[in-house]
């Protein structure tokens, strides 16, 4: 049973690195902020309560995100384990994780602000599959188009650099003490963030003790 938690800063690539760790081990990942914009897409009770509040980029409150991860935890469907990104971010949360979980590990993706910006200000997203794009590194084929459902892209609503600055500011004051926490109890592994998808997956998986990985185009 592995039970790992992916830090970093909005942009860092958590999502992208936490997909590609669960899909290899068998591991369930669990999105917090995926949670949050499927219900905002699929229209839900849920979502009209935090669409405005992710557009501003700020944090929804503890309350709703810790039932959110209880909840989904509850399914036990996680035999081999689970990846969580985007939770704990701030010492509440992380106290109330540590109190029902032992972690492995937590992997903490650096990036400099600036390339933040650089790439989270370029990103697009499909707003019918939920497919995620970048225009520097990972540019859809056909231009404004979803690669697997042909969808229109579109930004998300909180890539805006006024939300963006929110974010920063909301990591760097209450998710950077969380990491402080993970530190004093020796289970955070520091990643950089900058160097290829692939990469930085390695050297994850590296860090770990993983077996390294193999892209699906080499197998
Ligand atoms: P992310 O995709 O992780 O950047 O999350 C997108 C948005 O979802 C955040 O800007 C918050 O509004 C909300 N969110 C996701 N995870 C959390 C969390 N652990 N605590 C509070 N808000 C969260």
């Amino acid at each position: 049973m592995r039970k790992y938690v992916i830090m970093g800063v909005q942009g860092s690539g958590k999502g992208t690195q936490a997909q590609l760790l669960a899909k290899d081990l068998d591991l369930v990942h669990i999105g917090v902020g995926d949670i949050f914009r499927w219900n905002v897409r699929n229209h839900t009770k849920m979502g009209a309560q935090v669409k405005r509040t992710m557009a501003t980029g700020e944090l929804v409150s503890d309350e709703l995100v810790e039932s959110v991860v209880q909840d989904r935890l509850r399914q036990h469907d996680w035999n081999y384990g689970f990846v969580i990104d985007g939770f704990p971010r701030n010492g509440r949360q992380a106290e109330f994780f540590m109190e029902s979980f032992d972690l492995d590990a937590v992997i903490h993706l650096e990036l400099p602000d600036d390339e933040v910006r650089r790439r989270v200000l370029s990103r697009r997203v499909c707003p019918n599959c939920g497919m995620d794009y970048n225009l520097i590194g990972d540019r859809p084929e056909q231009e404004g188009r979803c690669d697997i459902c042909g969808h229109e892209l579109t930004t998300r609503s909180d890539d805006t650099p006024e939300a963006l600055e929110a974010r920063l500011r909301d990591y760097h004051e209450k998710t950077r003490p969380v990491l402080e926490l993970f530190q004093r109890k020796e289970v955070v592994h520091d990643v950089d963030g900058r160097p290829p998808v692939d990469e930085v997956q390695n050297a994850i998986r590296k860090t770990l003790g993983l077996p390294a990985y193999v892209p699906a185009d080499d197998r």
